[in-house]
């Protein structure tokens, strides 16, 4: 059977709640939006046998056709991944799961979720494995208008002006990035 091998996005109620700490690898980096975890399998890798994670921030990810683009942040070299998590973004997600003898089954978020200043993991142990024909996870930033409508009426027209070429940049940067996925 073709498909995927990919964490069940799907039980949200079985993720697990992570706070951050100040101690913590290099290749324990996480960002806001998307993140993927797998375990590096270069032996000359600092990160050797380590679970890895794979920073992909605020984008849309698509399981099967960007899968050739993780690698371990340390060395570089192509890993395979089955976990994700979340952090600071909206999250939303849209696949057909593959299960032998079964007809199609098309899964979508009911609507976009809200993940605070924490890391939100989605672990095949707690959450379980699917065979994905495909999926598609999108990450945007939260309330992301709303704090910068705030920040621009609290400064002086210089500064709001900045700040608007900031936000500009911001979601020109997003675009590439979105367009190049
Ligand atoms: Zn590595």
């Amino acid at each position: 059977m073709a498909g995927t091998s990919f964490v069940d996005i799907t039980q949200e109620n079985k993720a697990k709640t992570i706070e951050f700490s100040s101690q913590a690898p290099q290749w324990r980096m996480c960002c806001y939006g998307l993140n993927l975890e797998g375990v590096c399998k270069y032996a000359s890798c600092k990160a050797f046998n380590h679970w890895v994670i794979i920073m992909k921030g605020m984008c849309t990810y698509d399981l099967v056709y960007d899968e050739h683009e993780n690698v371990c942040p340390i060395c570089c070299q192509y890993l395979e991944t089955n976990k994700c998590a979340f952090s600071n973004c909206n999250y939303s997600y849209v696949g057909v799961k593959l299960e032998k003898g079964q007809p199609l089954k098309k899964i979508m978020s009911e609507k976009e979720k809200t993940v605070g200043n924490h890391y939100l993991l989605f672990d095949p142990h707690e959450a379980g494995v699917c065979n994905w024909g495909s999926l598609k996870i999108c990450t945007k930033p939260k309330n992301l208008e709303a704090e910068m409508g705030k920040l621009c009426w609290d400064l002086p027209e210089r500064e709001r002006m900045r700040s608007r070429w900031s936000v500009n940049m911001y979601f020109m940067m997003n675009a590439r990035r979105q367009f190049r996925n």
